[in-house]
């Protein structure tokens, strides 16, 4: 039924990959379907403010996001599931929208929102894929 499962992840936030993550893996497996990571790092810009960063700062923190989801890969995703990471750049949402069309997704998993956020049912991001994707998007309450 699903081919292609994109999971975006948020590096910084356990909790969008801790309950997500084993149901996307588990819905590979039924479907043997293949699993793509996604993080986004942030864009840090060209004008006042990206001029404060060091020239490299961006291929840094872009080489750094990529060792750290294929880094968790390996140690979380079982090896007998077919996984692929990718890091974009950009603003979260969008790169997301723009990954699964891409990659033409057929299923986006994804945590609701970050613990703390307990009084709203989705997060800023999770509500706006929902809103805007033209693919299934699986939403794993935390
Ligand atoms: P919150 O603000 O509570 O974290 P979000 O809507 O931003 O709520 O997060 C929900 C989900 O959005 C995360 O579980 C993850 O799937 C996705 N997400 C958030 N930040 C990123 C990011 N930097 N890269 C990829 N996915 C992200």
């Amino acid at each position: 039924m699903y081919k292609k499962i994109l999971l975006p992840i948020d590096l910084d936030q356990e909790s969008s990959w801790i309950r997500a993550l084993p149901v996307a893996a588990e819905y590979c497996q039924i479907f043997g379907a293949r699993l793509h990571l996604l993080t986004v790092v942030p864009e840090f810009g060209t004008g006042l403010i990206g001029s404060f960063f060091p020239p490299d700062f961006e291929e840094k923190a872009v080489a750094e996001a990529r060792d750290r989801i294929e880094a968790l890969a390996r140690d979380k995703i079982s090896p007998n599931i077919r996984a692929a990471c990718y890091v974009a750049q950009g603003t979260v949402y969008e790169e997301i929208l723009a990954t699964a069309r891409d990659l033409k997704a057929d299923l986006i998993v994804m945590a609701s929102h970050r613990p703390e956020l307990k009084d709203y049912l989705l997060g800023p991001n999770a509500a706006r894929v929902v809103r805007h994707s033209d693919v299934s998007v699986l939403v794993v309450r935390n």
